[in-house]
């Protein structure tokens, strides 16, 4: 029997309860499909955070870096600032493994009220997942003077952007074969207008994909008027993050929405995580909505090669929706997180 090695960090929060759910669905998938995951758990999270200084050990990367697949819950903590949980663990995770692509994707359940008039939502955001926007390079100065001044510098390398755009490409080749590409080259002056010289570079490499582009502005107010016409969407850092938040919401519920941090080589590991926080209002209470890490999880068996049995946990998913009796508070219902996942657990045996 095939064995994968799976890292767990479950984090806090609501990640310490969606976790072992999207779990037990993947090792039911597991058993189904011959194949089985070790876990091992990290405690790495803000809890570690205020206890020992940091959110995970020094060797913390070189102690992930041998695993096949890493599974996150959610990190984040009332008090502890974002920017600690984020660059004292997700963000030296996704650069030191090369995790350049985040997928994300879309769709619209049957049985779901969205709050867009459209049916027929189905697309995947592809995010630049390691340089961008998100760049420390910069500065304050002059503080608390009338000169007072900060600077934040966007680095966008022809090696990084390629490597993104090509893979959603390629993405957008295996499905509707349809590419938008997420721009403002009109207003940002050197980033973006490289962006789209690249982007226009790599369709030439691509020409079974149709492709446009839209500047971010125009792109947002389309998502809420007409999701239906997209496939894949591809933007750097900070526009896919926008981009992948609107379009959860879009579709119903921030508990809802999968994301996969993939470094596609497979040099490294890649790390599976809902898309939500730790949503400290309604931690503790097991009533969160698992979907997002259950899909997660399904994404990571996807990638570890059992496209099938991550095809037949959506697809279970969507039929517990579909027939609409037992669903989470945040979809409307008064279903627990054990109680969704044990009925998607159902159809899986
Ligand atoms: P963090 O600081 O970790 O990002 P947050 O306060 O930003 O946490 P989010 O997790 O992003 O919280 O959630 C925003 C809102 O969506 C909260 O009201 C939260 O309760 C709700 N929410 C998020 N995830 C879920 C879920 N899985 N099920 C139900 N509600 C959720
Ligand atoms: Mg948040």
């Amino acid at each position: 029997m095939t064995t994968h090695d799976i890292a767990v960090i479950p984090g806090d929060g609501i990640g310490l309860e969606v976790t072992p759910a999207a779990l037990e669905v993947a090792r039911a998938a597991g058993r189904r499909h011959g194949f089985e995951l070790r876990l091992t758990e990290f405690d790495w999270s803000c809890e570690r955070y205020l206890r020992e200084g940091t959110m995970m050990p020094a060797d913390g990367l070189e102690r992930l870096r041998g695993f096949d697949a890493v599974f996150l819950g959610a990190v984040g903590f009332p008090g502890v600032p974002d920017h600690v949980s984020l660059w004292g663990l997700l963000i030296p995770i996704r650069r030191a493994f090369q995790q350049y692509v985040n997928l994300r994707p879309v769709r619209l359940f049957d049985g779901i009220e969205a709050p867009v008039r459209a049916t027929d939502i189905d697309f995947v955001v592809v995010r630049e997942n390691t340089e961008g926007e998100y760049s420390e390079i910069g500065g304050r100065m002059n503080r608390g003077f009338p000169d007072e001044m900060a600077v934040q510098e966007a680095v966008f390398t022809r090696k990084g952007v390629t490597r993104v755009l090509d893979y959603a490409f390629g993405l957008a080749g295996r499905r509707g074969g349809y590419l938008t590409s997420a721009t403002k080259s009109n207003g940002i002056v050197h980033t973006l207008p490289f962006w789209d010289e690249l982007v226009k570079e790599r369709a030439a490499e691509h020409p079974g994909v149709r492709w446009d582009q839209e500047h971010i502005d125009a792109l947002c107010a389309k998502l809420v008027l007409d999701p239906s016409r997209f496939d894949v969407i591809v933007g750097s850092n900070l526009f896919g993050d926008i981009l992948s938040d609107l379009a959860a919401a879009v579709t119903g519920s921030i508990g809802i929405a999968p994301s996969a941090n993939l470094n596609p080589e497979r040099e490294f590991p890649s790390m599976f995580e809902p898309v939500h926080g730790s949503a400290p209002d309604i931690a503790g209470r097991g009533v969160a909505n698992p979907i997002g890490a259950i899909w997660s999880a399904a994404m990571m068996l996807d990638h570890l090669g059992h496209a099938e049995a991550a095809e037949q946990i959506v697809a279970a998913i969507a039929t517990v929706l579909a027939k609409g009796d037992v669903r989470t508070r945040d979809l409307g219902g008064t279903a627990g997180t054990d109680e969704f996942t044990q009925a998607v657990l159902a159809l899986l045996v």
